[in-house]
């Protein structure tokens, strides 16, 4: 379904309060506003560590002394250190393999090996070589997370049944979580390079086994640090790497044209519009805002805390220009749209609507509220599988 107005737009009337708010949720600004907060690559990092910091604290807090009430507690706990993780790993060692966290080389390096290091992530030279493959042959089978996809058991062309059955069996998979959590043991402590990366990583370990006899922490630990960064730390990256790209369009061909290229990412963009007039009765009226709120404050932004988080959500802004400012991405890549960039394409909703689009699940496309500009608009919104409606091969 083609949207005359954008989701983001019908929130428009809701309290100047709130749109700071709706935009960061969303990822999407409102026409016209300006930027609360301009952000910095420091200011994402410190960020991630405030976020890390407060999950371990709640978490802390609700186990002494260990209550009924202690259960929701801890899971809002787990989330905040999940997504702080996420937030360290997916934005800012990100960027580092790019460069762009800092403007020296060391300083990106420097930053790329202690966050890994701390989180038991693959080593910088290593990650960098993978990702800058990501970028040079996107989706293909040269990309590490085409092969890790695949390797979880993805298969395009699933019903949407088969595909849900698979998603969750992946999640909670001992097998999946053993195989990502002996790869970043293996490559940490047997297969880490140059040398100081592995006295980085013994040194870690070393201070952190002192760190637990000394306090006894170890039931904290298992707890607050290590269950959030395997079980939940993975759970979430898979979940984030699906919806990264329309992976299978193209049958994951190296070649692809600029605009092939284009199409095998999209904003995930997070929202519905709100309650229209066409809804009437205060009754219905009432109803219909209070599911669109609790939508949009705990579906789509735990979503954000969680798996898409910060400029996550503009990842085709990313692929199409790496070096922008993308401590600022929602508001770069508005940008871009406005001045008449035609390169990018975006699907509003939930993770359900990004994992159904990534994946090419089902038939069914209706529910997915896909705009894009200009041309590919026509393209994407038409229906049916992106690669039919790009005029290129089916899979
Ligand atoms: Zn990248
Ligand atoms: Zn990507």
């Amino acid at each position: 379904m083609t949207q005359a107005v954008q989701p983001r737009e019908t929130m428009g009337r809701l309290p100047r309060l709130v749109q700071p708010y709706l935009t960061w949720v969303t990822g999407v600004p409102l026409d016209g506003t300006y930027q609360l907060i301009r952000w910095s690559p420091n200011k994402a990092g410190v960020l991630g560590i405030i976020q890390i910091i407060g999950g371990i604290a709640l978490g802390a807090w609700a186990m002494h002394p260990l209550a009924a009430v202690s259960i929701p507690t801890l899971i809002l706990a787990t989330l905040l250190t999940t997504g702080g993780m996420r937030r360290l790993d997916v934005v800012v060692v990100h960027q580092t393999l790019h460069r762009m966290f800092a403007k020296s080389d060391r300083v990106n390096r420097v930053v790329g090996e202690l966050i890994t290091t701390v989180m038991w992530r693959t080593p910088y030279d290593e990650n960098r070589r993978e990702h800058l493959l990501h970028h040079q042959f996107p989706c293909s089978m040269k990309d590490a997370d085409t092969r890790y996809l695949l390797s979880t058991g993805m298969r395009p062309g699933m019903s949407r049944r088969e595909y849900r059955r698979y998603i969750w069996s992946a999640l909670l998979s001992p097998s999946h979580h053993w195989t990502f959590f002996s790869g970043r043991i293996t490559s940490n402590f047997v297969q880490a390079k140059p040398r100081y990366r592995l006295v980085m990583s013994l040194a870690f370990l070393a201070m952190t086994i002192g760190f637990l006899v000394l306090t006894g922490y170890w039931v904290e630990y298992l707890v607050l640090w290590l269950l959030p960064l395997s079980v939940c730390f993975q759970g979430a990256t898979f979940l984030y790497t699906h919806t990264e790209h329309r992976w299978w369009i193209f049958s994951n061909a190296e070649k692809l044209t600029k605009r092939e290229r284009d199409l095998l990412t999209f904003g995930r963009v997070c929202g519905e519009p709100v309650p229209g007039p066409e809804i009437e009765g205060a009754g219905d009226r009432a109803r219909a805002w209070l599911v669109w709120w609790f939508r949009m404050l705990v579906v789509h932004s735990s979503y954000r805390m969680f798996v898409l988080v910060g400029d996550t959500v503009q990842h085709d802004l990313h692929h199409i220009h790496p070096n922008c400012d993308w401590a600022n991405s929602a508001y770069v890549r508005s940008e871009d749209i406005a001045t008449g960039s035609d390169r990018y394409s975006e699907v509003w909703g939930s993770m359900v609507d990004h994992l159904h689009e990534a994946g090419m699940v089902g038939p069914s496309r209706d529910q997915v509220l896909v705009r894009s500009t200009r041309a590919k608009a026509g393209e994407l919104a038409r229906g049916g599988s992106h690669a039919a409606a790009a005029g290129l091969r089916p899979i």
